[in-house]
């Protein structure tokens, strides 16, 4: 039988998106470090770190992911492809990254999304499904990025995020909800690499809202139990106060996570809010 992941009852989960950062691998063993050293005051919050592939050898912890030890920082890949393996240059599946202890993937993210000129994924939410259940498959928590590009006077981003977060998790079956296999980041486009944050009381209410939909799709009380984050220029000095005013289950950060003295404080910030 499959066990369910290992999350404490309450504990915060702060993931932090690198991205294509930073350049070298002294800069990404130095954040490394000093991640570590700070999450080992910690006592109800969760760390993951999403660096760039070539670095994630560098960032694993020598115990293995399902441990609750504190202290512990997770791994996670920033993507993953559903085939299991084969022909596909380039690519990363979910059996790999799970075979490397790796805990946490993230799927869906909006600048994988994005289309048009520039853009270099244009995933649809077809292939972000398909990803969310490999993940899952292989036994890890898919971290499903979900957030309306506008917010347009006459509430139609609801819409649009109904279905973006249906269609992202067509079949992903309420086994894997149950198994605690899936993290929701919302993450309104529109404030993800802005200046400021979306307010606490939005993003109150759009936990609300995002609750209600997985509730739709499982049931209320599994629905309950999947963590809700939030992402979009979150640092360390707005990071308790969303935390505490939008009644989120954690963060997903991604500038502040690879400045290393911002983000031990930011995760000291979220760590002492109870
Ligand atoms: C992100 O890209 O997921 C993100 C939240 O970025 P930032 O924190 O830099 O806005």
């Amino acid at each position: 039988m499959t066990k369910k992941f290992s999350r404490k009852i309450g504990q915060k989960i702060v993931i932090g998106n690198w991205k294509m950062n930073p350049l070298t691998v002294a800069e990404a063993k130095r954040i490394i470090v000093s991640v570590k050293k700070a999450a080992k005051k910690l006592n109800r919050t969760k760390v993951v770190i999403c660096p760039p592939s070539p670095f994630i050898g560098y960032a694993l912890p020598r115990v293995p992911e399902k441990s609750t030890a504190k202290g512990v920082v997770s791994v996670g890949a920033q993507d993953v492809f559903y085939e299991e393996q084969g022909a596909f240059t380039g690519e990363v599946s979910a059996r790999q990254l799970a075979d490397m202890d790796l805990g946490y993937v993230i799927v869906g993210h909006s600048e994988r999304r994005r289309a048009g000129e520039g853009a270099f994924a244009a995933e649809t939410d077809v292939v972000v499904a398909k990803k969310a259940i490999a993940v899952a498959q292989a036994g890890m928590v898919a971290v499903l990025c979900v957030g309306e590009t506008v917010r347009d006077a006459h509430g139609e981003y609801l819409d649009f995020l109904r279905n973006q977060i249906r269609a992202s998790l067509q079949g992903f079956s309420k086994k894997y909800i149950e198994e605690r296999r899936l993290v929701v980041a919302y993450e309104p486009v529109w404030a993800i690499g802005a200046k400021e944050a979306m307010t606490p009381t939005l993003i109150h209410e759009m936990t609300i809202f995002v609750k209600k939909v997985l509730a739709d799709l499982y049931g209320q009380e599994e629905a309950f139990d999947v963590p809700v984050l939030y992402g979009g220029s979150v640092n360390f000095r707005n990071a308790a106060d969303i935390i505490r005013g939008g009644e989120v289950n954690g963060l997903l950060v991604g500038r502040e996570s690879v400045n290393a003295p911002g983000f031990a404080e930011l995760i000291r910030a979220v760590d002492e809010v109870k």
